[in-house]
């Protein structure tokens, strides 16, 4: 089946399948950008199929690569801003080759036809070929009609396909996450009954795609999705305990689809990664910290932060993640419960959060505090209590004004006036900082060792009211930046 069709492809495409066609090989665009360009989105990578082989491919071009596991060589196009376009991929047409471990393909061996390179490949819908220069679109499993019902359906016998390489049970999952489209009913089925081959795949793998899953706009859905299909146990099956463990009567949700629904928060918001996995994981240990408390009436979850963020460090590790993201998200899930009561919380209080998550993690987690609120199904995502903790934490962030502003220090200035510690040295330096908030343009060591100068002479009555004078302006102006950050977040 082909059919004319006239897609717009940027030149750093065109120009390598021209130079192929030149030298009289085969080339088609193929694989998601062929999808991406039906479905009217821009490609996030170029494919190439040929029937040119490696060292036939590196010699038509000056910039090339070779990747020699699958045969790819990349052709790099210089000075293009489009990272998308910086490499193209091409890679000779491929033939299923037997797969005994699921995992990889016995050896790669090159087929001689797009037919074949077609066939092997996941779901009908990047089973397409383009021909640039023809014009016309090769489409021999109606993957066309697949996209327009948002379907994605393996290729050739599911079963075979899911157990020659188990990566494609993760792949439907993600793509069906990514593109909004639903798995075909015989394919669930065989993702169902080959979903323990995942075990075969590497761990760094199935992270690849987990994080793609996360990183989609309907995260929850593939997740769902995932257990539904047998598929999350394989790679997750702590998050599955949470199922039917019903929480405290501030929640509408068992634990399960909390922990979902405060990531889908997340990615509704487009946060990042890190943010999507503390979402996830924040509540993994409520169920085995879950006790009756007599007294309340109700569960209790004592512990389930600490046990958490240590359960969290274990899945991480064991899904690979970097040492940088496992110490970002633990820390998260770790202090998850910070106290926020508006009408008893202090600034030390906050100040201790912050010590505790460090300052570059604060706001992650406000963020999620966000997340857990809306994922118990209360939508409103700034109420005052969470307004009062942001405000406190900027005023506990922002540097305190005082003489420690100063381009000058006690010592300096003792040294530069022969002058003894003592009041006489706190008074000019108030004196000094009256002026400086007056003028900030006056804070340079060259005006204020000048100043200093002037200032330490004086009569002790007259440097003692001057000194005074910018304590009350230190005070009046810490006031009116405390005003204006509570402002901002329209809290008293
Ligand atoms: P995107 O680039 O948007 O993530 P994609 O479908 O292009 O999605 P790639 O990983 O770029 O995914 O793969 C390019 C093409 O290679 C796919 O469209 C598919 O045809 C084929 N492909 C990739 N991985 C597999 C696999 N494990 N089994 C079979 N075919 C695959
Ligand atoms: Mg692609």
């Amino acid at each position: 089946m082909s059919n004319t069709l006239k897609f717009k492809v940027p030149k750093e495409v065109s120009r390598v399948t021209e130079e192929l066609e030149k030298a009289d090989f085969e080339a088609y665009l193929v694989g998601g950008c062929v999808r991406d360009l039906l479905r009217e989105k821009v490609p996030k990578d170029w494919d190439i199929a040929t029937n040119a082989k490696p060292d036939e491919i590196v010699e038509l071009f000056d910039d090339t690569f070779y990747n020699n596991e699958f045969g790819t060589v990349g052709v790099v196009n210089e000075q293009v801003e489009d990272e998308s376009l910086k490499v193209i991929q091409v890679t000779p047409y491929r033939l299923e080759s037997s797969y005994t471990d699921a995992r990889h393909p016995d050896s790669v061996e090159f087929g001689n036809s797009l037919e074949v390179d077609l066939k092997r490949r996941d779901f009908t819908v990047n089973a397409l070929a383009y021909s640039v220069s023809q014009g016309h679109l090769i489409d021999l499993y109606k993957g066309q009609d697949d996209i327009k019902d948002r379907i994605l359906r393996a290729v050739g016998k599911s079963d075979e396909r899911f157990e020659e390489d188990a990566l494609r049970i993760l792949r439907a999952i993600r793509l069906s996450a990514e593109l909004s489209f639903s798995i075909e009913r015989e394919t669930e089925e065989a993702i169902k009954r080959t979903a323990s081959t995942l075990e075969k795949i590497s761990m760094e793998r199935i992270r690849d795609e987990l994080s793609r899953i996360l990183m989609s706009k309907r995260p929850m859905e593939g997740l769902l999705s995932a257990q539904r299909l047998g598929v999350l146990k394989h790679f997750i099956p702590d998050l599955e305990r949470g199922i039917g463990v019903n929480q405290n009567q501030a929640h509408k949700y068992d634990v399960y689809e909390h922990n979902l629904r405060t990531l889908q928060h997340a990615a509704d918001k487009d946060w990042s990664l890190d943010l999507r996995l503390a979402a996830l994981f924040h509540d993994i240990s409520k169920p085995e910290t879950r006790r009756r408390s007599e007294e309340k009436n109700d569960w209790t979850f004592h512990g389930h932060d600490v046990v958490g963020a240590r359960l969290t460090r274990k899945i991480l590790i064991g899904l690979k993640y970097s040492k940088k993201t496992v110490d970002a998200v633990v820390k998260l899930v770790r202090w998850h419960m910070f106290f926020s009561d508006p009408e008893k919380i202090t600034l030390s209080a906050v100040r201790r959060i912050i010590g505790n998550v460090g300052e570059e993690s604060i706001w992650f987690l406000m963020d999620l505090r966000v997340c857990d609120r809306v994922g118990t199904g209360r939508p409103k995502e700034n109420p005052y209590r969470f307004r009062k903790y942001k405000s406190m934490v900027e005023e506990a962030l922002r540097d305190p004004i005082s003489v420690g502003m100063l381009k000058i220090d006690g010592n300096s200035l003792m040294k530069i006036t022969n002058e003894k510690s003592g009041p006489k040295i706190g008074y000019t330096l108030h004196a000094l900082l009256e002026e400086v908030l007056e003028d900030p343009t006056l804070n340079t060591k060259e005006y204020l060792e000048k100043q200093g100068k002037v200032l330490i002479v004086l009569p002790m009555a007259e440097l003692k009211s001057l000194g005074e004078k910018g304590k009350v302006k230190k005070d009046t102006e810490e006031e009116k930046k405390v005003k204006e950050i509570r402002g901002r977040y329209w809290v008293q």
